[in-house]
Protein backbone atom coordinates (compact mmCIF):
# COMPACT_ATOMS: atom_id res chain seq x y z
CA UNK A 1 0.00 0.00 0.00
CA UNK A 2 1.85 3.29 -1.11
CA UNK A 3 1.10 6.76 -0.11
CA UNK A 4 -0.71 8.51 -2.14
CA UNK A 5 -0.50 12.82 -2.49
CA UNK A 6 -3.27 13.90 -1.53
CA UNK A 7 -3.24 11.80 1.59
CA UNK A 8 0.02 14.20 2.54
CA UNK A 9 -1.12 17.12 4.97
CA UNK A 10 1.15 20.18 4.77
CA UNK A 11 2.78 21.05 8.39
CA UNK A 12 5.06 23.15 8.15
CA UNK A 13 8.31 24.30 5.84
CA UNK A 14 11.56 22.68 7.17
CA UNK A 15 14.38 24.12 4.54
CA UNK A 16 14.31 25.17 0.91
CA UNK A 17 17.16 24.51 -1.79
CA UNK A 18 18.20 24.97 -5.09
CA UNK A 19 14.98 24.10 -7.12
CA UNK A 20 13.37 22.42 -3.91
CA UNK A 21 11.34 23.10 -0.76
CA UNK A 22 11.42 20.47 1.98
CA UNK A 23 8.30 19.96 4.06
CA UNK A 24 7.07 18.36 7.28
CA UNK A 25 4.12 16.60 6.37
CA UNK A 26 1.62 14.37 7.85
CA UNK A 27 -0.16 11.59 6.50
CA UNK A 28 -3.60 12.15 7.33
CA UNK A 29 -4.81 8.02 7.32
CA UNK A 30 -2.02 7.20 9.69
CA UNK A 31 -1.07 10.29 11.47
CA UNK A 32 2.40 9.26 10.52
CA UNK A 33 4.91 12.52 10.19
CA UNK A 34 7.21 12.40 7.02
CA UNK A 35 9.62 15.21 5.05
CA UNK A 36 8.30 15.87 1.70
CA UNK A 37 10.99 17.38 -1.25
CA UNK A 38 9.34 19.45 -3.05
CA UNK A 39 10.44 20.48 -6.42
CA UNK A 40 8.51 22.86 -9.19
CA UNK A 41 7.93 21.67 -12.75
CA UNK A 42 9.05 24.97 -13.99
CA UNK A 43 12.39 24.00 -13.26
CA UNK A 44 15.23 24.15 -15.99
CA UNK A 45 16.44 20.73 -17.59
CA UNK A 46 19.59 20.52 -14.77
CA UNK A 47 17.33 20.80 -11.98
CA UNK A 48 14.95 18.05 -13.67
CA UNK A 49 18.11 15.52 -14.34
CA UNK A 50 19.12 16.03 -10.59
CA UNK A 51 16.00 15.48 -9.36
CA UNK A 52 15.59 12.28 -11.04
CA UNK A 53 19.31 11.31 -10.41
CA UNK A 54 18.38 12.28 -6.47
CA UNK A 55 15.15 9.98 -6.84
CA UNK A 56 17.12 7.01 -8.63
CA UNK A 57 19.73 6.51 -5.76
CA UNK A 58 17.64 7.11 -3.18
CA UNK A 59 15.66 4.39 -5.41
CA UNK A 60 19.10 2.32 -4.87
CA UNK A 61 20.05 2.73 -1.12
CA UNK A 62 18.92 1.12 1.86
CA UNK A 63 20.98 1.28 4.73
CA UNK A 64 20.30 2.81 8.53
CA UNK A 65 22.82 5.65 7.75
CA UNK A 66 20.89 6.95 4.60
CA UNK A 67 17.78 8.63 4.39
CA UNK A 68 15.16 6.34 3.66
CA UNK A 69 12.84 7.31 0.58
CA UNK A 70 8.83 6.14 1.20
CA UNK A 71 7.87 7.00 -2.70
CA UNK A 72 8.40 9.85 -5.34
CA UNK A 73 5.38 11.70 -6.65
CA UNK A 74 5.02 13.01 -10.24
CA UNK A 75 2.06 15.39 -10.67
CA UNK A 76 0.58 16.41 -14.06
CA UNK A 77 1.93 20.06 -13.73
CA UNK A 78 5.43 18.70 -13.57
CA UNK A 79 5.73 19.45 -10.23
CA UNK A 80 8.10 16.16 -8.45
CA UNK A 81 8.12 15.40 -4.96
CA UNK A 82 9.94 12.78 -2.79
CA UNK A 83 8.62 11.45 0.36
CA UNK A 84 11.10 10.91 2.90
CA UNK A 85 11.02 9.78 7.15
CA UNK A 86 11.06 12.74 8.87
CA UNK A 87 14.29 13.24 10.78
CA UNK A 88 13.19 15.06 14.41
CA UNK A 89 16.26 16.73 15.07
CA UNK A 90 17.04 18.39 11.81
CA UNK A 91 20.62 18.43 10.48
CA UNK A 92 24.49 18.99 11.77
CA UNK A 93 24.50 22.27 10.99
CA UNK A 94 20.92 23.29 13.48
CA UNK A 95 22.64 20.88 15.96
CA UNK A 96 26.27 23.24 15.54
CA UNK A 97 23.75 26.60 15.91
CA UNK A 98 21.71 25.22 18.64
CA UNK A 99 23.69 23.57 20.90
CA UNK A 100 26.93 25.06 19.76
CA UNK A 101 30.87 23.16 19.04
CA UNK A 102 30.82 19.29 19.35
CA UNK A 103 33.44 17.49 21.67
CA UNK A 104 35.33 14.94 20.75
CA UNK A 105 33.47 12.03 21.71
CA UNK A 106 30.37 13.76 20.58
CA UNK A 107 32.26 13.34 16.97
CA UNK A 108 33.49 10.14 17.72
CA UNK A 109 29.99 8.95 17.60
CA UNK A 110 29.13 11.21 14.45
CA UNK A 111 32.06 10.36 12.54
CA UNK A 112 31.52 6.76 12.12
CA UNK A 113 28.17 7.22 11.50
CA UNK A 114 28.58 8.80 8.49
CA UNK A 115 31.71 6.89 7.68
CA UNK A 116 28.89 3.32 7.83
CA UNK A 117 27.11 5.75 5.93
CA UNK A 118 30.21 6.16 3.22
CA UNK A 119 31.53 2.89 3.49
CA UNK A 120 27.85 1.83 2.12
CA UNK A 121 27.52 4.35 -0.68
CA UNK A 122 30.86 3.82 -2.00
CA UNK A 123 30.86 -0.26 -2.04
CA UNK A 124 27.50 0.71 -4.29
CA UNK A 125 29.13 3.19 -6.16
CA UNK A 126 27.83 5.91 -5.31
CA UNK A 127 29.81 9.15 -4.76
CA UNK A 128 27.89 11.39 -2.72
CA UNK A 129 29.61 14.80 -3.83
CA UNK A 130 27.89 17.78 -1.64
CA UNK A 131 28.86 16.22 1.56
CA UNK A 132 28.18 18.94 4.79
CA UNK A 133 26.53 19.89 8.15
CA UNK A 134 23.03 20.49 6.07
CA UNK A 135 23.10 17.31 4.41
CA UNK A 136 23.47 15.43 7.51
CA UNK A 137 20.24 14.44 8.78
CA UNK A 138 19.74 13.88 12.59
CA UNK A 139 16.94 11.98 14.63
CA UNK A 140 16.31 12.88 18.80
CA UNK A 141 18.57 9.36 19.39
CA UNK A 142 21.33 11.17 17.92
CA UNK A 143 21.18 8.71 14.59
CA UNK A 144 22.81 10.67 11.52
CA UNK A 145 21.69 9.69 8.31
CA UNK A 146 23.20 11.06 4.69
CA UNK A 147 20.99 12.70 2.30
CA UNK A 148 20.41 14.79 -0.34
CA UNK A 149 21.84 13.14 -3.61
CA UNK A 150 20.59 15.82 -5.22
CA UNK A 151 24.65 16.14 -7.52
CA UNK A 152 25.52 12.69 -6.75
CA UNK A 153 27.23 10.03 -9.04
CA UNK A 154 26.69 6.56 -9.53
CA UNK A 155 29.86 5.07 -11.38
CA UNK A 156 30.86 3.88 -14.53
CA UNK A 157 33.44 2.08 -15.22
CA UNK A 158 35.02 5.21 -17.11
CA UNK A 159 35.98 8.14 -15.00
CA UNK A 160 34.63 11.29 -16.49
CA UNK A 161 36.57 14.31 -13.62
CA UNK A 162 35.06 16.59 -16.56
CA UNK A 163 31.85 16.53 -14.97
CA UNK A 164 32.88 16.78 -11.21
CA UNK A 165 32.57 20.09 -10.85
CA UNK A 166 29.17 20.13 -9.03
CA UNK A 167 28.50 20.41 -5.18
CA UNK A 168 29.40 23.30 -2.53
CA UNK A 169 32.39 24.60 -3.70
CA UNK A 170 33.50 25.37 -0.16
CA UNK A 171 33.59 21.17 0.72
CA UNK A 172 35.34 20.77 -2.74
CA UNK A 173 38.66 18.44 -2.14
CA UNK A 174 41.58 19.91 -3.91
CA UNK A 175 41.58 17.61 -6.68
CA UNK A 176 37.64 18.72 -7.83
CA UNK A 177 39.73 21.62 -8.69
CA UNK A 178 43.02 20.40 -10.00
CA UNK A 179 42.44 16.69 -10.56
CA UNK A 180 46.50 16.81 -12.42
CA UNK A 181 48.20 18.15 -9.37
CA UNK A 182 46.04 16.39 -6.68
CA UNK A 183 44.97 12.97 -8.22
CA UNK A 184 47.69 10.74 -9.09
CA UNK A 185 44.28 8.94 -10.76
CA UNK A 186 41.49 10.28 -9.70
CA UNK A 187 39.36 9.25 -7.37
CA UNK A 188 36.12 10.96 -6.52
CA UNK A 189 34.80 8.52 -3.44
CA UNK A 190 38.55 10.37 -2.13
CA UNK A 191 36.67 13.67 -2.44
CA UNK A 192 33.84 12.55 -0.16
CA UNK A 193 36.43 11.82 2.44
CA UNK A 194 37.94 15.57 2.30
CA UNK A 195 34.57 16.77 2.80
CA UNK A 196 33.61 14.44 5.82
CA UNK A 197 37.30 15.65 7.13
CA UNK A 198 35.82 19.47 6.81
CA UNK A 199 32.58 18.73 8.47
CA UNK A 200 34.25 17.18 11.58
CA UNK A 201 36.75 20.21 11.82
CA UNK A 202 33.87 22.92 11.32
CA UNK A 203 31.83 20.95 13.94
CA UNK A 204 34.76 20.96 16.93
CA UNK A 205 35.80 24.54 15.51
CA UNK A 206 32.05 26.12 15.71
CA UNK A 207 33.16 27.40 11.93
CA UNK A 208 34.26 26.80 8.96
CA UNK A 209 37.72 25.56 8.79
CA UNK A 210 39.14 28.29 5.99
CA UNK A 211 37.92 30.87 7.11
CA UNK A 212 37.79 32.77 10.36
CA UNK A 213 34.65 33.02 12.82
CA UNK A 214 32.31 35.05 10.94
CA UNK A 215 34.28 36.17 7.66
CA UNK A 216 32.32 35.91 4.64
CA UNK A 217 33.48 33.29 2.11
CA UNK A 218 35.26 35.10 -1.15
CA UNK A 219 35.33 31.78 -3.52
CA UNK A 220 38.67 32.88 -5.65
CA UNK A 221 40.22 33.31 -1.84
CA UNK A 222 38.77 30.13 -0.37
CA UNK A 223 39.52 28.58 -3.62
CA UNK A 224 43.39 29.77 -3.40
CA UNK A 225 43.91 28.40 -0.06
CA UNK A 226 41.87 24.97 -0.60
CA UNK A 227 44.74 24.30 -2.73
CA UNK A 228 48.05 25.83 -2.24
CA UNK A 229 47.12 26.26 0.98
CA UNK A 230 47.96 23.70 3.75
CA UNK A 231 45.05 21.56 4.83
CA UNK A 232 43.44 22.88 7.90
CA UNK A 233 44.05 21.29 11.37
CA UNK A 234 43.46 20.74 14.77
CA UNK A 235 44.46 23.24 17.97
CA UNK A 236 45.96 22.57 20.52
CA UNK A 237 43.83 20.50 23.24
CA UNK A 238 42.79 17.83 21.13
CA UNK A 239 43.95 13.94 21.04
CA UNK A 240 46.45 12.66 19.24
CA UNK A 241 44.06 10.21 17.69
CA UNK A 242 41.64 12.86 15.99
CA UNK A 243 44.54 14.92 14.89
CA UNK A 244 45.50 12.10 13.13
CA UNK A 245 42.09 10.95 12.05
CA UNK A 246 41.75 14.55 10.56
CA UNK A 247 45.07 14.55 8.93
CA UNK A 248 43.90 11.29 7.34
CA UNK A 249 40.59 12.80 5.90
CA UNK A 250 42.47 16.13 4.82
CA UNK A 251 45.42 14.87 2.72
CA UNK A 252 45.55 17.04 -0.22
CA UNK A 253 46.68 14.24 -2.31
CA UNK A 254 43.44 12.08 -3.11
CA UNK A 255 44.94 8.83 -3.36
CA UNK A 256 46.55 9.31 0.16
CA UNK A 257 43.50 9.98 2.05
CA UNK A 258 42.12 7.04 3.40
CA UNK A 259 39.02 5.14 2.74
CA UNK A 260 36.17 4.78 4.37
CA UNK A 261 36.62 1.29 5.76
CA UNK A 262 40.18 2.33 6.54
CA UNK A 263 39.23 5.28 8.70
CA UNK A 264 36.30 3.03 10.14
CA UNK A 265 39.08 1.15 11.88
CA UNK A 266 41.26 4.36 12.73
CA UNK A 267 42.20 4.30 16.41
CA UNK A 268 40.05 7.42 16.77
CA UNK A 269 37.26 5.70 16.50
CA UNK A 270 38.31 2.40 17.74
CA UNK A 271 39.39 4.28 20.93
CA UNK A 272 38.28 3.39 24.84
CA UNK A 273 35.35 5.88 25.23
CA UNK A 274 36.21 6.18 29.24
CA UNK A 275 39.41 7.25 28.28
CA UNK A 276 37.69 10.66 27.18
CA UNK A 277 39.32 13.72 27.87
P1 LIG B 1 18.71 21.01 -0.91
O1 LIG B 1 19.07 20.28 -2.16
O2 LIG B 1 17.77 22.09 -1.14
O3 LIG B 1 19.88 21.37 -0.06
P2 LIG B 1 18.05 19.06 1.15
O4 LIG B 1 17.58 17.70 0.80
O5 LIG B 1 19.43 19.21 1.68
O6 LIG B 1 17.80 19.99 -0.10
O7 LIG B 1 17.01 19.68 2.21
C1 LIG B 1 17.09 21.03 2.63
C2 LIG B 1 16.90 21.12 4.14
O8 LIG B 1 15.61 20.59 4.52
C3 LIG B 1 17.90 20.31 4.93
O9 LIG B 1 19.10 21.03 5.15
C4 LIG B 1 17.13 20.06 6.23
O10 LIG B 1 17.18 21.20 7.07
C5 LIG B 1 15.70 19.88 5.76
N1 LIG B 1 15.40 18.45 5.53
C6 LIG B 1 15.60 17.77 4.37
N2 LIG B 1 15.22 16.48 4.47
C7 LIG B 1 14.77 16.31 5.73
C8 LIG B 1 14.22 15.18 6.48
N3 LIG B 1 14.10 13.96 5.91
N4 LIG B 1 13.87 15.38 7.77
C9 LIG B 1 14.02 16.60 8.35
N5 LIG B 1 14.51 17.69 7.72
C10 LIG B 1 14.88 17.57 6.41
MG1 LIG C 1 21.14 20.23 1.05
Amino acid sequence: AGISYADLENIKVLGHGNGGTVYKVRHKRTDKIYALKVFHGDTDATVRRQVFREMEILRRTDSPHTVKCHGTFEMPSGDMAILMEYMDAGTLETLLRRDGTFSESKLRNVASQILKGLNYLHSIKIIHRDIKPSNLLVDRKMSIKISDFGVSKIMCRTLDPCNSYVGTCAYMSPERFDPDSYGGSYNGYAGDIWSLGLTLLELYLGHFPFLQPGQRPDWATLMCAICFGDPPGLPDGASEEFRSFIECCLQKESNKRWTASELLNHPFLCKDPRSDR
